[in-house]
């Protein structure tokens, strides 16, 4: 594995003449790490009820504009169901802060889902070590949650009533347990650095991260943020490169984020790092509801977006995993 300076990295970050040499590289550490499968992870989308409010996101609980929805156990269990009647290997569950799901009903969720042979992920915020816990002894195998700025002065101005402590605390307590842990950050934040977003890297290695999910801040006309500038979609493919070479064998998303900024962000970020796309498998009608910011893709059906998204990656001479895709530590 290759190790690179703080310094090294922030010029690469700021330097755009080495951008193929990056992105071929990432592609390359990428195939020689994690191959040429990708894995699909199955998203649901289960509640766009959040009790904070991120300044970035639709979802904030002072967003008045916006259609509020919460699906019921038997629902997600459908969707879940459908998902994996279509060969998804892993079900992820995300959501906003939704206080009205008990630690009893996500357990009940998890082992109705575990009964199938998945891998399943949950991605629903800060929970006590103890939640956490009982998540874990129903089944699940994996936790997104990811740290979106390791700038701490960024961190208070954009997550108000939250606090970066507790974040830390929640993936450590996810390590702990021994999930497969998923962080991330958003690039393109009001008043981010070159800095921060190099620090942002180093800390996805120093907390020996599973997965990291990287996307570029999209602003949202309902949030305090709606006259912000979006983030730049090359400079968010490169924070992904980076993290492709200092963490080579990681599992790393084309994120939604980046195919809603450039048409072909996804295929792009397959070509510079990434190995995993996570499609919307939430009822349709519900999928338009989930913005946390505009634009963001959604279908009219599961089946289609599975076959779109197959055309994709064989277009590309790669192929779809059949297996759960945990992350496979090599030892470097
Ligand atoms: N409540 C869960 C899930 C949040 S939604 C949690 O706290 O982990 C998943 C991710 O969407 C967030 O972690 C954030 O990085 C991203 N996101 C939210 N608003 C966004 C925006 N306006 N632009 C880009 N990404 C955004």
């Amino acid at each position: 594995m290759t190790n690179y300076t703080k310094k090294e990295l922030l010029d690469i970050l700021k330097e755009n003449s080495q951008n193929d040499w990056l992105f071929s590289h990432a592609n390359k550490v990428r195939q020689e790490n994690v191959g040429d499968e990708i894995h699909l992870r199955g998203l649901i989308e289960f509640s766009n009820i959040c009790k904070n409010s991120c300044k970035y996101c639709g979802l904030r609980c002072a967003n008045k504009n916006i259609e509020r929805y919460r699906l019921s156990i038997e629902q997600i269990t459908k969707d879940a169901q459908n998902a994996i009647n279509l060969g998804y290997k892993t079900i992820v569950l995300q959501s906003g802060e939704d206080e009205a799901y008990t630690t009893k009903d996500i357990c009940k969720i998890i082992e109705n889902i575990k009964n199938f042979d998945v891998a399943l992920t949950l991605s629903i915020g800060e929970r006590s070590f103890q939640d956490y816990k009982e998540f874990k002894n129903a089944g699940a195998d994996r936790y997104l949650i990811r740290i979106e700025t390791t700038d701490e002065n960024l961190y208070k101005k954009m997550h108000p009533y939250m606090s970066f402590e507790n974040r830390l605390r929640c993936l450590k307590d996810l390590k702990k347990l021994g999930y497969e842990v998923g962080t991330g950050c958003l690039v393109g934040l009001p008043e981010q650095t070159f800095e921060s977003l190099v620090n942002d890297i180093l800390f996805f290695k120093d907390i020996d991260a599973d997965m990291i999910g990287i996307g570029p801040f999209i602003s949202h006309p309902q949030t305090p943020l709606a006259n912000a500038k979006n983030g730049d979609f090359t400079l968010a493919l490169k924070v992904m490169a980076l993290t492709r070479l200092l963490l080579p064998d990681i599992n790393i998303p084309a994120t939604t984020a980046m195919e809603t900024i450039n048409p072909n962000g996804r295929i792009i970020a397959l070509q510079s790092g990434a190995n995993v796309i996570m499609p919307n498998v939430t009822t349709c009608q519900y999928q338009e509801k989930y913005e946390i910011y505009p634009n963001k893709s959604h279908s009219t059906s599961i089946e289609y977006t599975r076959q779109n998204i197959e055309n994709i990656i064989k277009s590309i001479g790669r192929s779809i995993s059949a297996t759960k895709g945990f992350h496979n530590k090599k030892l470097n």
